[in-house]
């Protein structure tokens, strides 16, 4: 048996802030105690990590990656491995990926496909949601039968006609059997047929740079179908969890059905808190590096997400973690905005980007833990194994220096992505150690984890409803 024990700094979980030492057997927590009483000082162990001066969190939670994402005829560069790395570096010991169906396939060899990409080459834990893009008989009866396997949530597509796009029928379906089985339908709430007209028509006209991406992909677009996707889980009568929220309208609609008290919960992401539609009027393409969908928005919506976020109408921050490089990839659209791939890079980034923004007094220090670790893991089944620092739970923990500075740059970054998304952003606080199961796996500048550490974590359903 390992034992070690975590010396003098300040436990911060979502529901208290305590001066706390805490002991560590094998790969869970065992016992806090107030540091300097007699308990914890009566404490031995094989080893002992010192934090005075340090945040002690639980380690991240981002619930939502795409780690070699097949998208627009290429992929997303971060492999399991690369892309868990770098997580790690920033502070998040647990990733929720999304494995894909694909269309005329079923649900299992999608998932049997993403559990061999994902198998020992992960160097955190690491859970799977599934990508519907076929909702048919049978892959409704595979959903009760992935429920009982740990794969408790489902995403569904309201854009991207031909390739994931469910209509509203296939959508009525898949809420009704997750009303039965307890999953959780997660929903991309665009009007992706009405989008795709206006693509076509941007196109036509000669607009072709990056930020008429975020032009056609219209605010009203995401309202739209945000009110849609909770009319549609209202007549299920299931639950609704809605990615990457960026639009106030949209947020608006989510905190409109949580005052009636439905069951809808809402996701937003750091591009959409941090950067905006001035990134993607950037010249020279330089604006294809902030393409994602939903898109980013003007500056003035930020605002609408930080109080969603205060005021709990929003309940998580993930990334979308989805890296496509400049060269190579994101360049595929220059000249035809439609063809840049989607997605941005940031797991490696946002427990510091929310740190910062408690800096900056948009969260209290507890909300960037719950927003960041334990709503998702209560969201998508995890908790209290993930997610919190408590007797029982795994030690994935986090020793944070809260007045380190660092500077965001692709050139110090561990993602496999030739661009940072917030390249020259100063950021106040730094992950110092990260414990991934009581198991060392970075202090300071040393990496020591390794790929394959990471285990499947099978989830149960989400702990918001039960
Ligand atoms: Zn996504």
């Amino acid at each position: 048996m390992t034992r070690t024990v975590i010396q003098g700094g300040l436990v911060v979980t979502a529901a208290e802030e305590l001066r706390a030492d805490v002991l560590i057997e094998n790969e869970q927590v065992v016992a806090l105690a107030a540091t300097g009483s007699s308990v914890a000082d009566g404490w031995s162990a094989d080893r002992a990590i010192d934090a005075t001066g340090m945040y002690v969190i639980p380690g991240g939670v981002d619930a939502h990656t795409h780690m070699e994402l097949p998208f627009g005829g290429t992929a997303a560069s971060d492999t399991f491995e690369t892309g868990t790395r770098a997580a790690a570096w920033g502070g998040t010991t647990t990733i929720v990926d999304f494995a894909v169906q694909s269309v005329g396939a079923g649900l299992r060899a999608g998932l049997d496909a993403w559990h061999a990409k994902a198998e020992a080459r992960c160097s955190i834990d690491y859970a799977f949601h599934m990508i519907m893009s076929d909702v048919n008989e049978s892959t409704l009866k595979e959903m009760d039968l992935l429920v009982e396997e740990g794969i408790t949530s489902f995403k569904l597509f309201m854009a991207y006609p031909g390739v994931f796009y469910s209509d509203d029928g296939r959508i009525l379906r898949a809420m009704q059997r997750s009303a039965d089985n307890g999953g959780l339908i997660m929903m991309h709430a665009e009007n992706g047929i009405a989008i795709d007209v206006l693509v076509e028509q941007a196109l036509a006209a000669g607009r072709t740079d990056p930020r008429y991406h975020g032009e056609v992909r219209r605010e009203l677009l995401e309202a739209e179908a945000t009110h849609r996707a909770i009319k549609l889980a209202q007549v299920a009568g299931s639950p609704l969890y809605v990615v990457h929220v960026s639009a106030a309208s949209a947020v608006a609609e989510l905190s409109a059905a949580r005052r009636e008290g439905l069951p809808v919960f809402g996701e937003t992401c750091p591009q959409y808190l941090f950067l905006s539609t001035d990134n993607l009027a950037e010249p020279d393409f330089e604006g294809a590096k902030y393409v994602c969908s939903t898109p980013l928005r003007p500056r003035e919506h930020q605002a609408a997400l930080w109080r969603g976020l205060r005021t709990n109408d929003l309940q998580v921050v993930s990334t979308d973690h989805c890296p496509f490089c400049f060269v190579g990839q994101k360049e595929l659209g220059r000249g035809d905005f439609s063809k840049i791939p989607n997605g941005l890079p940031g797991v490696e980034n946002r427990m510091d980007l929310l740190h910062q923004a408690v800096v900056d007094g948009h969260l209290t220090r507890r909300r960037w833990i719950e927003i960041a670790c334990a709503a998702p893991a209560r969201m998508f089944g995890l908790y209290p194994r993930k997610g919190t620092i408590a007797p029982g739970a795994d030690a994935d923990i986090v020793v944070y220096d809260p007045t380190a500075r660092q500077t965001i740059s692709a050139a110090t970054h561990h993602m496999n992505v030739d661009y940072s998304a917030y390249e020259g952003r100063e950021i106040t606080g730094k992950v110092r150690t990260v414990l991934s199961r009581g198991t060392v796996v970075l202090d300071g500048d040393a990496w020591l984890g390794r790929a394959g550490h990471g285990r499947f974590q099978p989830r149960a359903t989400c702990q918001y409803l039960s």
